[in-house]
């Protein structure tokens, strides 16, 4: 089979197309035929070595994807040859012909999700259903600000929201970014590069300020979120990028907090929950994946590339 491989952590150029033996699935495990493979930014952090996960050289990148059941191993039975799935980490990698994978791993996709929406499921939902539920403990009716609305995480976040009866606040950086957050269902949408709209943030509060802050780029934001806050504010670090200092009285005489969380560490029971409340919401509609890119398996650098640069507008995907 084809599979993109890094053999040297470095550029976006060390992601090479291989040919490589396909796996063959043991007991346990479930071979899927890939037909879409998300790009996450950790993508990129782990192929430039600077993750603090670092997988064994060489590997295969990728945890997001959707394809269809190709052989399965003994003693499994959660699915069988040809079912439509998609992925939540897999064994050796989604950027790939095939992947093998745990069928813990594996998750049912409804025949009314394509395989390129299915690929953008795990982590930007899992992402935006961990800070909504697990650390906001966001509440319907309360105002959130989501500090990068136009990407993967943000557009399921905005839709999320919505559903949840939130009042949801987005930014983008681009016109067509601002677009598509207001169309997934944000209300209010600013831009980030303009100078001022904090400040139109607030007033849109009326200047009561925002209950929670989904945060994508927390370097460069963090200390303007703090000034942004209600009375018993959260701020939920989501994306960051480098070091930011901040005034914590800000937190004081708003009784306020800043929590973090990485997906990576989502306990069994967590998986478990999420997993749920992305079926049910493909299932009535309010989850909605959006795709702006795809590109082949041979084009990953490019993909790694665009994920970093501006103008985000959804998911990126590869189709091997
Ligand atoms: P993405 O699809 O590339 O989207 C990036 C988002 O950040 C876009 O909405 C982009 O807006 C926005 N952005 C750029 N500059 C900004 C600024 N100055 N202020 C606010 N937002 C800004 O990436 P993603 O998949 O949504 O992930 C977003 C971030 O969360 C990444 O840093 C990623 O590594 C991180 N993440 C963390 C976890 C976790 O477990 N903690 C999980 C998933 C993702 P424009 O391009 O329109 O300017």
């Amino acid at each position: 089979m084809k599979a993109i491989e890094v053999h040297k952590f470095g550029a976006p150029e060390v992601l090479e197309v291989h040919e490589i033996p396909t796996p063959k699935p043991g007991p346990g495990q479930m071979l899927v035929r890939i037909r879409a493979a998300g790009v996450n930014p950790y993508d990129t952090y782990m192929r430039s070595g600077t993750y603090p996960i670092k997988p064994a050289l060489p590997y295969t990148p990728g945890s997001d994807a959707a394809g269809t059941v190709e052989a399965v191993g003994q003693g499994t039975k959660k699915f069988k040859a040809g079912d439509r799935v998609y992925t939540a980490k897999t064994l050796t990698g989604t950027y790939a012909e095939y992947a093998l994978a745990d069928e813990s791993q594996l998750y049912a996709l409804p025949d009314k999700i394509s395989f390129a929406q299915g690929a953008g499921l795990w982590v930007p939902y899992g992402t935006a259903y961990t800070a909504l539920h697990h650390h906001a403990m966001a509440r319907a009716g309360e105002t959130l600000l989501i500090h990068g609305a136009s990407g993967g995480v943000g557009t399921a976040a905005v839709q999320m929201a919505r559903a949840m009866g939130l009042t949801v606040i987005g930014t983008a950086g681009t016109a067509r970014g601002m677009e598509l957050a207001k169309q997934e269902g944000a209300q209010y949408v600013f831009d980030h590069t303009k100078t001022g709209y904090t400040e139109e943030i607030l007033k849109v509060t009326g200047g009561r300020g925002i209950d929670v802050v989904l945060e994508m780029l927390a370097n460069v934001n963090l200390a303007t979120d703090l000034r942004l806050l209600a009375t018993y504010g959260r701020v939920i670090v989501i994306g960051n990028r480098g070091e930011i200092t901040i005034n914590p009285r800000e937190l004081m005489s708003r009784r306020a907090a800043v929590r973090g969380f990485t997906l990576w560490a989502a306990t069994e029971a967590e998986s478990t929950e999420i997993h749920a409340a992305i079926a049910a919401g493909l299932d009535n509609g309010t989850l909605r994946p959006i795709v702006g890119k795809e590109l082949p398996l041979k084009d990953a650098p490019r993909a790694h590339q665009d994920v970093m640069a501006p103008g985000a507008f959804g998911k990126i995907v590869l189709l091997p």
